[in-house]
């Protein structure tokens, strides 16, 4: 547990050796480089394999809750705004809030926010997200024309996201009803189906590994959605070089709130990892009532940072926010709305199913 603190304690200087400007990740070569004089420098990698990617932690060690050290000096920048919290490395300039363009921006007196023991860092360039989202909005059918020519995105901000994910080995104990159907032919050789029902318990154990949970509540799900999968295994330890140069968002869901959400997640796949079980121990043809009660053993985490470009371009006055994922270039977000595209649409699949039914009436003859 201590080599992550140990390895964030490295002393890192943002400054270039150069020409003093601030050097910064670079998601083309994985390399520090200098934006203004070219100048470019391996990040150095952990002599052990196990210690170049994040490491499991323990849920419970108490240590692992106060790793406040990101290794390099870092400020956050409150929105009196959209209230996002971010953090910023110390001489980053911090005049207008990331996510909703405000000025209205200050300096948190807390520095109390937890180091990340992993980064999926950025493999795709702000270039690079650009291009994929011309491709993606010429490729949105009900979006008009205009929009499609029109749409220049704005400068992209490079922001790694808060994400913890959890293991666990988990135990269940239930109880459930079931139900099994058979076929009853009456004096008349009808038949109809009748069920006997049963009652059941066992017991039941799932390791989960890598549950993935957001650590914002701020992004519009739909959108997070629309972007993952993000590939949690290509993660490295965490290192300062790795996010130099990019924003971070403060967690807003702590580790505690973050494992209330991942059990949810684990209680529903194991009420119907339950269900298929009964079905198939039993020859159910029905469950239900499924009652349980699920405790955690071994709990470990990583908190991770994941890459994501964000950007908005404006149509008709509207501004309409996208994110392009900083790793594998998957665009998600809004765009505007063609009226006539939808009923067109809309017009010509009421359309094929009517001829469905016409054609379905005249087979039935
Ligand atoms: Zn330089
Ligand atoms: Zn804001």
């Amino acid at each position: 547990m201590t080599t992550e603190v140990q390895q964030a304690k490295l002393d890192f200087d943002a400054d270039c050796p150069s020409c003093g400007a601030s050097v910064e990740f670079n998601p083309k070569t994985g390399t520090l480089s200098c934006p203004y004089c070219g100048y470019e420098a391996i990040i150095p990698q952990a002599e052990e394999e196990e210690n170049r990617v994040a490491q499991e932690l323990d849920f419970e060690a108490e240590e692992n809750r106060r790793n406040f050290d990101w290794g390099t000096e870092k400020k956050i920048i409150i929105c009196g705004e959209c209230a996002a919290e971010t953090v910023y490395d110390a001489l980053q300039i911090a005049d207008t809030c990331p996510y909703c363009g405000s000025h209205q921006v200050m300096e948190a007196e807390t520095q109390e926010t937890l180091a990340p023991n992993g980064v999926c860092t950025f493999e795709v360039t702000d270039r690079q997200a650009g291009e994929n989202f011309q491709r993606w909005i010429k490729g949105r059918i009900f979006t008009p024309r205009a929009a499609k020519e029109s749409a220049k995105p704005d400068s992209f901000t490079g922001v790694y996201l808060p994400y913890w994910t959890f293991d666990s080995h988990t135990f269940s104990s239930y109880t459930a009803s079931y139900g099994k159907n058979r076929v009853v032919r009456d004096s008349e050789g009808n038949t109809r189906t009748e069920t006997d029902w049963y009652t059941t318990s066992g017991y039941y154990q799932e390791f989960f590994d890598d549950i993935l949970v957001s650590a914002t509540k701020r992004y519009d799900y739909s959108i997070m959605q629309k972007i993952e999968p993000f590939y949690l295994t290509d993660n490295k330890a965490y290192k300062p070089e790795y996010v130099s140069g990019f924003l971070a968002e403060r967690y807003s869901i702590g580790l505690d709130d973050g494992f209330d959400l991942a059990s949810n997640n684990m209680h529903n796949q194991i009420e119907s990892a339950i269900e298929s079980k009964i079905r198939w121990e039993c020859g159910a043809d029905i469950v239900s009532s499924v009652r349980f009660s699920t405790t955690h053993d071994h709990v470990t985490y990583k908190y991770l940072m994941l890459p994501i470009w964000i950007s908005s371009f404006k149509y008709k006055d509207k501004v309409f926010q996208f994110m392009v994922n900083g790793q594998t270039g998957k665009v998600g977000g809004q765009a505007p709305i063609s009226p006539l595209r939808v009923t067109i649409a809309v017009l010509l699949s009421s359309a094929i199913l009517y001829f469905i039914y016409l054609w379905a009436q005249s087979a039935n003859f």
